[in-house]
């Protein structure tokens, strides 16, 4: 594999510093390419290894120079926001992973009551600043920890509303570099899912429509209640995914759960939830593949006394081992 250094960015090494690993960057840009490095702090479980490769670009430029490295490699790609409903694998993951968290802008347009947001902003900071103007329509987004990129990509929803219903248009790019402007009707939407799910079309921004003019204490004081109604009701105390299972038409996948009294189940530091039993919690030194195992387990025993197979809404990605 031939790489390219970019020589004016070669930072060098500091006095006594005995090992001295050079910075690599993205062909053309000063975008950082870091080889080896871990993914646990990036996902809301803390748990999963190292990318071969990683690069959080801050531009479209940098996103260019990402997939013509990728491309040119011929390696495997994974693109990832806030890592919020991601299972990654303790062995990490090979090829090049993307990072979208410094895609960032908000530009809200007083006159339509549209604000486009780059894909890396954190939708719950978006819910916050649109209620301080007293702008409606996304509080119910406040407690949800991911970006407005995978938002869209998972069409995160919560208190009855969901993505798709304020989407107007989303900017995306191929690993051609192809830039498309997308509406909801092109992107399959449907309960947290779209057809952007498990592609290679990066995300770069949204726009939203919302509803300008209320007072903004009003609109505050309902995104406070959103959360507050959360925080009572979900363990958001230790690190998880939110809910792991897609809810099946007959029940909600928590009631499955606990109704066969998998509440508290638990394999090495992986835990089914005592207060939602749709969250599995790392309550302390998870690995990867013991969340892995509980979700098996979960699965298999809801089928057993159900005859329904719940399928995960957590993205789970690289190799696990069952046993
Ligand atoms: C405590 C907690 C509570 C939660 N509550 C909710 C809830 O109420 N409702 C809900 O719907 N979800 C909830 N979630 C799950 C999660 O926050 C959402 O699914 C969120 O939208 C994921 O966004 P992300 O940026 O973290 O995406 P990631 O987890 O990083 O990625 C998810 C998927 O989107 C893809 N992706 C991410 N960004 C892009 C992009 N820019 N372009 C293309 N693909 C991209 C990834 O490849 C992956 O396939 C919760 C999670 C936690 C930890």
């Amino acid at each position: 594999m031939t790489l390219s250094y970019n020589a004016p960015h070669i930072s060098a090494p500091k006095r006594n510093q005995i090992h001295f690993k050079p910075q690599l960057y993205l062909p053309g840009t000063y975008c950082p390419l870091q080889s080896q490095f871990s993914l646990a702090s990036l996902t809301s479980f803390r748990v999963g290894g190292p990318a071969e490769w990683y690069v959080a670009p801050r531009s479209l430029e940098d996103l260019q120079a990402s997939f013509e490295w990728v491309q040119h490699q011929k390696l495997p790609m994974t693109l990832l926001g806030a890592g919020s409903n991601l299972l990654v694998s303790d062995q990490g993951l090979p090829g090049l992973v993307i990072c979208t968290r410094y895609l960032r802008h908000i530009e809200f347009n007083n006159d339509t009551g549209l604000v486009t947001v780059g894909a890396g902003e954190p939708i719950a900071r978006l819910a916050w600043q649109a209620a301080k103007r007293g702008w409606q329509g996304l509080e119910w987004a406040v407690g949800i920890p991911g970006t407005v990129g995978g938002a869209v990509v998972m069409n995160a929803g919560a208190h009855s509303s969901c993505t798709a219903d304020l989407l107007v248009n989303v900017e995306t790019i191929s690993p051609s570099g192809m830039i498309e402007q997308l509406t909801p009707q092109d992107l399959g939407f449907s309960y947290r899912t779209s057809i952007l799910q498990g592609g290679h079309r990066l995300v770069t921004q949204a726009t939203f429509q919302l509803q300008p003019g209320a007072d903004p204490k009003e609109v505050q004081a309902k995104t406070s209640q959103h959360l507050k109604q959360r925080h009572s009701s979900q363990p958001y105390h230790l690190p998880s995914c939110g809910s792991v299972f897609r809810n099946p038409d007959s029940h909600a996948a928590g009631w499955l759960i606990e109704q066969i009294g998998l509440k508290g189940y638990q394999i090495g530091g992986a835990q089914v939830a005592q207060r939602h039993a749709n969250f599995i919690l790392n309550c302390g030194g998870a690995q990867a593949n013991d969340i892995f195992q509980v979700i098996r387990h979960v699965q298999q025993q809801v089928e057993h006394h159900w005859s329904v197979w719940l399928e995960p809404e957590v993205r789970i990605l690289g190799e696990f081992q069952l046993g």
